[in-house]
């Protein structure tokens, strides 16, 4: 209706995509459980950024996103936060079935940043958090895995490594990230990632966030998202 469309507007926020979840005003609103409330608040973030504010009510409601938003946006909380209510929503499950949620970044800084968020918001909630990127020992890391983790933060090359390796399986993974997938695909990951997303159920959420959508990255999206919601935040894309 027409306060939405305004609200959206004066956040600089687009949306396509059918039955858009309502934007949000407050972290609040989202129905988190208090314990994740305060781990939000604990970090200093008092109220969600322009893209937390569409994209969160979306990812909760279970629909699959491509996001579109700047360095320095909050992309990150955008897909964690959900993540974290995912897996708390999961039945119990035998450690040895590998993560839940899987998130793929294009270099191990990025990938190391998104760990240390992640640990942030999961270590309240019993949830288990591996990062695994090149310049680590692949011993070290398979041993970790191994030992079971509901959250894997990964370089596309590492955990194909890790996959052969049968440190881990997909079995049980049923949420997918691929952030700032634009830089994978300069990178040269578009084949370790379609290996990873054939390794995970089709069933999954699936969340794509990038600075840019060219052409290579929106054939991938087409290919491997079902009935997204494209969420652009400010003039990029
Ligand atoms: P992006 O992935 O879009 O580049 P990040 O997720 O790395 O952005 O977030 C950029 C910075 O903003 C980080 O330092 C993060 O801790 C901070 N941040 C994220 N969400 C909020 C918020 N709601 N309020 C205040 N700071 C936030
Ligand atoms: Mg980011």
């Amino acid at each position: 209706d027409q306060e939405v469309a305004e609200y959206q507007k004066s956040l600089a926020i687009r949306v396509s995509g059918f039955d858009v979840p309502k934007p949000i005003k407050l972290f609040e609103d989202c129905g988190f459980p208090t314990t994740l409330l305060n781990a939000i608040s604990k970090q200093g973030y008092e109220k969600p950024t322009p893209i937390q504010c569409q994209a969160l009510p979306i990812v909760l409601s279970g629909r699959d996103v491509i996001g579109i938003a700047k360095t320095g946006s909050g992309k990150t909380a955008a897909f964690i936060l959900p993540m974290i209510v995912h897996i708390m929503d999961q039945p119990e499950l035998a450690k040895e079935e590998g993560p839940i949620g899987v998130i793929c970044a294009p270099t191990r800084e990025l990938a190391h940043q998104i760990y240390l968020e992640a640990k942030k918001f999961a270590k309240s909630h019993g949830i288990r958090v591996s990062a695994v990127y090149g310049g680590m020992s692949k011993l070290d890391q398979f041993k970790e895995l191994k030992a079971g983790c509901d959250i894997v933060v990964a370089t596309p090359g590492r955990l194909i490594d890790m996959l052969k390796m049968k440190a881990l399986t997909m079995l049980r993974a049923t949420y997918l990230v691929l952030d700032e997938a634009d830089r994978m695909f300069d990178l040269g990951f578009e084949p370790q990632i379609r290996s990873i997303v054939g390794q995970i159920r089709p069933d999954r959420q699936t969340l794509l966030f990038s600075a840019t959508m060219p052409y290579k990255v929106e054939r991938l999206a087409r290919e491997i998202i079902s009935d997204p919601i494209r969420v652009t935040v400010g003039e990029v894309g």
